[in-house]
C-alpha cells in the first residue's frame, strides 16, 4: 500500500484539504494550527458551508479555495476580496483543488461525491490521507489500481483502518489469521427492532463515543458503517472477506486488531478522537504530538466485547452480501444507502426503512462488472434512482415496525 518514499520529516509540507469544513476537515485543521509553521496550505474545499471555509481561509491563507455550490461563488469571492486567495466554484473547481500540487491531501468529502476529487489527488502520485470510505466502497478495485499505477501513497484515516495499518506487518500478509474491525455498536446497540423503528434523526446522530458528520453518524446507528468498513478493509488489506471479522466493543478504546498465525494479536488503542488517526497520516512516517486525551485504562475499568447481531442490524448482512457478489453490488449498496440516509435525515422515511431501501435496490438492481469509472458513475446513478423510488414508496406506506 504506502510507498516508502515519504517526504523528509523537516521539509515544510504543502497541504490540501478536500472537505475542510466537515468533522474530519476541522480536526485536520486543528492539528495543523498547532504547528502552523510546519505547513503551507495549497487548497481548501467545501460543499456549501462557506462561513466556516471563509474563516478557515482567512486564518490559514490557502492559495485556492473551491466551493462546490456555484451559488456561493459571489459571497466567497467578496469575503476573500483583497486576500490574494483564488476562488473557484462548482464541482470542477473542487477537482481543480485536488489537482493542485500538494505534498499531502486529506480526502474528507463525504459520499461518492468525493470519488472524482480523491482520484484526481491519487493521480498526482502524492500522499493521500483517505477518510472518504465511500470511494473505496463504490470503486475500490478501480481506485486501488490507480493508486498502484500512479504510485500514490494511500494512508487510511478511518480509525479502524488506521489502527490496522499501524499494527499490520505488510511483509507477512500470509502470516495473518484474521483482521478484526471493532465497532462501538452505535447509539442503538441495545435497542429492539420495535424501539429502533421509533428513533428520530436527532437520536440517530447522537453517537455515544465519537463526534462525526451526520451521514456517518446515521451509518453508525444502522451499523452500515461497519459494513462499509469491511468493504473498505477488503480493498486496503487484501486478506479475503472471510478473514475480516467484526467485534462490537462499546467503549471504542481498541480501534481494531490483527491476529497472526502464531496466536499473537496486535491492536491499537487510544481515546476515541479522530485527531489521533489523522495525526498518524499527517506525520507519517513519523508520529506527531496531539492534544488528545491520554488513555487511562484504570479509570475506564472494563473493556467489553459482543458479537454483532445481524438480525437487529441487517445492514451488516447487506454489505457482506454485496462484497461477496462483487462488481457493481457495493456501488449500488453505497448509492442506495446515501439516498436512504438523506431521506431519513429529512424525515421522509423511518430508521428501519434505511436497510429496507438498500435491500430493495440490491434486489432489483442489475449486477455487472465495473471496468471503467464511467461504469461506476452509471451504476451510482441507477442506484440513486432506484433508491429514490423505494424511499417514495416507503414514505407513502406505514413505516417498517
Ligand atoms: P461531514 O459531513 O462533517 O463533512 C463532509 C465534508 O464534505 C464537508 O466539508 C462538506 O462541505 C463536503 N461535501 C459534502 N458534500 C459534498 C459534495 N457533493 N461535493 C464537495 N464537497 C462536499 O463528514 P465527516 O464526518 O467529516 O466525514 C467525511 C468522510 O470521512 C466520510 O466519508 C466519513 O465516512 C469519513 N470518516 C469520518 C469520520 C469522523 O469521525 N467524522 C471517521 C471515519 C471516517
Ligand atoms: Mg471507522
Amino acid at each position: 500500500m504506502p510507498n516508502p518514499s515519504a517526504p523528509s520529516a523537516d521539509a515544510k509540507r504543502s497541504i490540501t484539504i478536500l472537505g475542510s469544513t466537515g468533522s474530519i476537515g476541522c480536526s485536520t485543521i486543528d492539528l495543523i494550527e498547532r504547528d502552523r509553521d510546519a505547513y503551507e496550505i495549497e487548497a481548501l474545499t467545501c460543499n456549501r458551508n462557506t462561513e466556516i471555509m471563509i474563516a478557515q481561509a482567512l486564518k490559514l491563507r490557502p492559495k485556492f479555495v473551491a466551493v462546490c455550490d456555484e451559488a456561493q461563488y459571489a459571497p466567497v469571492k467578496d469575503a476573500l476580496a483583497g486576500s490574494g486567495i483564488e476562488v473557484g466554484a462548482g464541482s470542477e473547481a473542487v477537482i481543480e483543488a485536488a489537482a493542485r500540487p500538494a505534498d499531502w491531501v486529506m480526502a474528507a468529502i463525504v459520499g461518492a461525491a468525493g470519488l472524482k476529487p480523491t482520484l484526481t489527488a491519487v493521480r498526482r502520485g502524492g500522499v493521500v490521507a483517505l477518510a472518504n470510505k465511500e470511494c473505496l466502497v463504490c470503486a475500490g478495485s478501480l481506485m486501488m489500481a490507480e493508486v498502484d499505477e500512479h504510485k500514490a501513497t494511500l494512508l487510511p484515516v478511518d480509525s479502524e483502518h488506521n489502527a490496522i495499518f499501524q499494527v499490520l506487518d505488510q511483509d507477512q500478509y500470509d502470516r495473518i489469521d484474521c483482521i478484526t474491525l471493532t465497532a462501538s455498536g452505535g447509539p442503538f446497540r441495545t435497542l429492539t427492532r420495535a424501539q429502533m423503528a421509533k428513533m428520530t434523526p436527532a437520536q440517530a446522530v447522537a453517537h455515544p463515543n465519537w463526534s462525526m458528520g451526520a451521514k456517518i453518524s446515521v451509518d453508525s446507528a444502522t451499523m452500515m458503517n461497519k459494513g462499509l468498513e469491511v468493504i473498505e478493509a477488503h480493498h486496503l488489506f487484501p486478506v479475503g472477506p472471510e478473514r475480516l471479522k467484526i467485534l462490537v466493543h462499546p467503549q471504542s478504546v481498541i480501534h481494531s486488531m490483527v491476529s497472526y498465525v502464531d496466536g499473537s494479536v496486535l491492536a491499537q488503542l487510544g481515546s476515541p478522537d479522530m485527531r489521533i488517526p489523522i495525526s498518524y497520516t499527517l506525520g507519517w512516517p513519523s508520529r506527531i504530538v496531539t492534544p488528545s486525551q491520554r488513555l487511562d485504562l484504570a479509570a475506564i475499568g472494563d473493556l467489553t466485547f459482543e458479537t454483532p447481531d445481524p438480525e437487529r442490524f441487517p445492514c451488516l448482512r447487506l454489505a457482506r452480501d454485496a462484497l461477496q457478489t462483487g462488481g457493481s453490488a457495493p456501488t449500488l449498496l453505497n448509492a442506495a444507502n446515501e439516498v436512504a440516509v438523506e431521506a431519513f435525515l429529512a424525515g421522509r422515511i423511518g430508521f428501519l426503512d434505511i436497510a429496507g431501501v438498500v435491500e430493495d435496490v440490491l434486489n432489483v438492481g442489475e449486477f455487472k462488472a465495473l471496468t471503467t469509472l464511467n461504469d461506476v458513475h452509471d451504476v451510482d446513478h441507477e442506484g440513486r434512482r432506484l433508491a429514490k423510488t423505494a424511499c417514495e414508496r416507503m414514505s407513502r406506506t406505514d413505516r417498517v415496525a
